[in-house]
């Protein structure tokens, strides 16, 4: 037997792993993440290593194959934690070792130290407050908003101001002119505020909070580690739950790891972790240079903080007693990586916690199919929460069904009703967000008449219209002309669904001449921070209507929003993705839910052309069990995750011809080593998008009730096309239960 090992583990060039002979004496006794002494160099130096890996075969000269000297006496260091868990995640999702390795270890990269500014407040209280008084009479929202800031806590991180609560320079440059506030610089890096008033504020938990902080905290404390599911609605004071969790776990002396959405990492989520556990907190962002995230990983490493709150890959943070993983808003498609290995954060995370002995916390207002079903099924725990503690009753929801508006001679996107509530809202000087439900590339057709959309017979998904005037499936590869009447009523009255953003502008400028209307989507954005921009302009009032895509239902909290528009809820309803019904109930549920987040109480118009779908109805509804059932028994017809599981096999080539010729052979043997496994075997079809820079790209699908017989297809697959050079032209990657 034979070891992969890597010498240096905190290298940016982490790309060499060295092959060294099992001794007889250590035969069994490795495993990957163990620390190890190896020979190396010429003087044959003893060095330390780890295991990445075993295998019988050797790739190099056996001559020249050196023997593994002895496993350190070291106890379980965390890199042989995470070295192990990377080895799981190669096991489960495929891709190399290395790629693995590079996701869940902390890489050092030389990077000079940047300059840290932070903002503190030159006014005592009484003054300040009545600075906050005069900008409110003034109408000056930003510097208001600032200033209620600097009110709670004195010192404010720059990056934190202009970034999270989206201020702009030219504001603190003038309040710092008027001598209200300095800007102070710091070399170093430290917490954003500073630890006078933590844990100042005390709140009494409602029942439901109770009840879950006390099982878990029970649990906790006799040594019983599980995976929660707390289905909570939003406002129901998940947060303060997630909070109080935490807080068992680290007066145990334990860390603990907070996942949520980047977007979702706004001023006041940080900023109630800062007040809460001071400076034991530390963030992750995407704007971190690769030298700060190090940094904050080996601060964690060493000790120094308690709790870690990040996007996806903060879940791999070196704490040392891991004692929870929080996973907010847990159904987000970002907790699923779109490189390989394409892990999901989730999966992982219960991974990672049960071979650390720490517990998993999941929160979500609409859980997703995958939590739900385990939780259902026993192997979580699950919660509910379904009051709302302090905030507004949720919005009133109206469906307006479009082929109606048609058939009154309505022919504007903006229905009635919809143009109706948006006046009385212009007039009360209340804002508005109009939503156009939109994800993809390819639109699907519809009939205006009749609502009938066009799917394909093979697949329940509907078909793409293509550039060439046919009409295809993504799943099976089905294909058929163009239609050009409605198969269902023969009315001609049958679209392509391709309404834009720009076109929605135009025509709510049309109708409501008066108005300000900002727009925010993939043309808007494109500049750096210009969604930071859009937003912040939105939350200062400088706008009435914001008009986007699905980027302005999260994060950020309008106060004076009262109505949300969904423009055309079956965009994501008929996208060809055996997820769309879900995806569509999030999205309605989360975009209900903008409205009315201040002191007034919110309505919502869904406008649909499928008023009768049960995705449509149970959102507006607002009934996730509702949606649940329907939902899961479709899952459990068509054999789709999470009932069963799917493995993608993504092939790209640049010569087409080959491609086809590879996704044949590959097919077969799929089907040949499927063995008893009862898989299917689907496709090749195209992915989607089957050209990418002159690279063509195919996907086959297999489906199987057993995630193991898939693991055993993708490594029996990863063998075969190593040893047929057929192959070597073509990139072959591996998705399990893909989003
Ligand atoms: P969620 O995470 O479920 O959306 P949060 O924890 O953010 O809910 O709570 C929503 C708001 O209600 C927050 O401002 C929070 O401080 C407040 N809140 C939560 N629980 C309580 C409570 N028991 N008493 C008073 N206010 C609460
Ligand atoms: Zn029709
Ligand atoms: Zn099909």
């Amino acid at each position: 037997m034979f070891a992969d090992i890597i010498i240096d583990i905190q290298h940016e060039k982490l790309d060499k792993i060295f092959q060294y002979r099992i001794p007889g004496r250590l035969e069994g006794k490795l495993e990957p993440g163990m620390e190890v002494l190896v020979p190396f160099g010429n003087g044959n130096r003893q060095i330390k290593g780890y295991v990445t890996g075993l295998s019988e075969t050797c790739d190099y000269d056996l001559s020249k194959v050196k023997d593994v000297a002895d496993i350190s006496e070291k106890g379980v260091e965390i890199e042989t934690k995470l070295i192990a868990l990377a080895a799981w995640m190669k096991e489960n999702y495929g891709g190399t070792m290395l790629q693995s390795l590079k996701t869940v270890l902390p890489i050092r990269q030389k990077e000079n130290a940047k300059i840290r500014k932070r903002l503190r407040l030159l006014l005592d209280k009484e003054t300040g407050e009545r600075q906050l008084h005069y900008y409110l009479e003034k109408n000056q929202k930003a510097r208001a908003r600032l200033m209620a800031a600097l009110l709670d806590d004195r010192e404010l991180e720059y990056e934190l101001v202009t970034k999270k609560l989206n201020i702009t320079v030219p504001v603190i440059r003038a309040l710092e002119e008027q001598r209200v506030l300095s800007v102070e610089t710091e070399q170093v890096y430290r917490n954003p505020v500073k630890q006078a008033d933590a844990e100042a504020r005390r709140i009494t938990y409602t029942q439901e909070q109770r009840m879950v902080i006390e099982r878990f905290q029970r649990d906790y404390e006799t040594g019983i580690r599980q995976t929660y599911l707390i289905h909570g609605i939003t406002g129901s004071g998940k947060t303060e739950v997630y909070m109080e969790m935490i807080r068992t776990v680290v007066d145990m002396g334990k860390q603990a790891i907070v996942l949520v959405p980047e977007i979702a990492l706004t001023y006041q989520t940080v900023m109630r972790f800062y007040r809460r556990f001071g400076d034991r907190v530390s963030i992750m962002n995407s704007r971190l240079s690769a030298g700060e995230r190090y940094d904050q990983m080996m601060r964690a490493k060493d000790g120094k903080v308690d709790v870690m709150i990040g996007p996806r890959s903060a879940l791999f943070t070196p704490f040392p007693d891991l004692g929870l993983i929080v996973i907010d808003e847990e159904h987000e498609p970002t907790y699923k990586s779109e490189q390989t290995p394409r892990y999901h954060a989730r999966e992982t995370a219960v991974r990672r916690a049960q071979t650390e002995g720490a517990g998993v916390v999941l929160g979500s207002a609409t859980p997703s199919m995958e939590a739900m079903y385990r939780a259902r099924k026993g192997e979580y725990v699950l919660f509910e929460m379904k009051s709302r503690s302090g905030m507004q009753q949720l919005a009133d929801v109206y469906t307006v069904d479009l082929r109606e508006e048609l058939k009154s001679g309505n022919r504007s996107i903006l229905s009635r009703k919809l143009t109706e509530l948006m006046r009385d809202r212009l007039e009360k000087k209340e804002q508005i967000m109009l939503f156009l439900n939109r994800r993809g590339y390819s639109g699907f057709l519809s009939c205006r008449e009749c609502g009938h959309v066009i799917k394909c017979p093979h697949c329940n998904v509907s078909l793409s219209v293509h550039r060439d005037g046919k009409m295809r499936c993504h799943y099976c590869g089905y294909t058929r002309p163009k239609a050009g009447e409605c198969p269902e009523c023969r009315s001609r009255h049958i679209g392509e669904f391709r309404a834009g953003t720009q076109q929605i502008e135009d025509i709510v400028k049309e109708t409501f001449p008066e108005a300000r209307v900002l727009r925010m989507d993939m043309d808007t954005t494109r500049q750096k921070d210009a969604h930071e921009k859009i937003l912040s302009a939105f939350a200062n009032e400088e706008a009435d209507i914001l008009v986007g895509t699905q980027m302005i239902v999260k994060g950020h909290d309008f106060p004076n929003v009262t109505l949300v528009g969904v423009l055309a809820a079956d965009m994501s309803l008929y996208t060809d993705d055996y997820r769309s019904g879900e995806r569509t109930f999030q999205l309605l549920t989360q975009a209900a839910g903008r409205a009315g987040r201040g002191e007034r109480k919110g309505e919502a118009v869904i406008q649909t052309y499928s008023p009768d779908h049960y995705a449509v109805v149970t959102a507006a509804a607002q009934d996730y069990e509702a949606f649940y059932e329907e939902e899961i028994c479709y899952r459990e017809l068509m054999g789709y995750p999470p009932v069963e599981n799917l493995l993608a096999v993504f092939v790209s080539c640049e010569d087409e011809e080959l491609l086809e010729k590879g996704c044949h052979y590959l097919k077969e043997y799929i089907l040949r080593v499927k063995g008893k496994s009862g898989a299917d075997v689907i496709g090749p079809a195209s992915p989607g998008i089957d050209k990418i820079k002159d690279v063509y790209r195919r996907v086959i699908y297999v489906k199987a009730a057993d995630y193991g017989a898939l693991v055993v297809i993708k490594d029996r697959v990863e063998q075969y096309i190593e040893i047929n050079s057929g192959f070597n032209k073509m990139r072959i990657q591996f998705d399990f239960n893909p989003l």
